[in-house]
């Protein structure tokens, strides 16, 4: 029941970012993650292009592909191997959810804009410019993306002054990384590389 509760407090924090993940562009190299640090919670989203991350972007067909989408799940399931917050801060995770349709990976992540904006929305409520990506972008079209939320708990909190985000490592097709953090520090933006992994505040 613990594990529930948490997946709840995941989803519900998600919800309070006021821009969600569903903004992004889906760019082939290229992944995202917002960081929120509230009292003892960690919490680190991510979202990427399925190609950066197993080199394709549908259901696995081959046995390559299927070995390699059981791989991604296998690392999925480790978060504290991807993302290594502070030591003193003994952090550890405690709930993950994760979203990958085509993989058949459903763990709903609230928040998300799924459908593409219709013709006919264009020309009512929201003329002049757009929301989410551009049609064909994602979606229906041969793209797919991994959308994941992994929830650490920190029992020295006061310690916590950056993560390590070591995906790089272990998906040799992201080449950029957008990070966000949201903590006690107020907000700030970073672009991640394989020589530049650390998210400081
Ligand atoms: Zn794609």
């Amino acid at each position: 029941m613990n594990r529930m509760y948490a997946v709840i407090a995941v989803i519900a924090t998600s919800l309070a970012c006021g821009k969600s993940l569903a903004q992004h562009a889906h760019v082939h190299g290229n992944a995202e993650l917002q960081i929120a640090v509230q009292g003892q919670a960690l919490t680190v989203q991510l979202a990427s292009p399925l190609e950066n991350l197993i080199g394709f972007e549908h259901a696995p067909r081959t046995d390559k592909q299927k070995a390699a989408a059981q791989a991604l799940g296998e690392r999925l399931a480790r978060p504290d191997a991807l993302f290594v917050p502070s030591r003193d801060a003994r952090c550890t995770p405690h709930a993950s959810v994760v979203n990958a349709p085509v993989l058949g990976m459903n763990g709903v992540i609230e928040g998300r804009a799924e459908k593409q904006p219709s013709a006919q929305a264009g020309k009512t409520a929201h003329r002049g410019h757009s929301h989410g990506p551009k049609k064909g972008e994602l979606g229906g079209e041969g793209h797919a993306e991994l959308l994941a939320q992994f929830a650490f708990k920190c029992e020295q909190p006061a310690a916590l002054k950056g993560v390590e985000v070591r995906l790089f490592d272990a998906f040799r097709g992201l080449r950029r990384i957008d990070a966000q953090v949201a903590g006690p520090a107020g907000q700030k933006a970073v672009r991640l590389s394989s020589s530049q992994r650390m998210v400081s505040w």
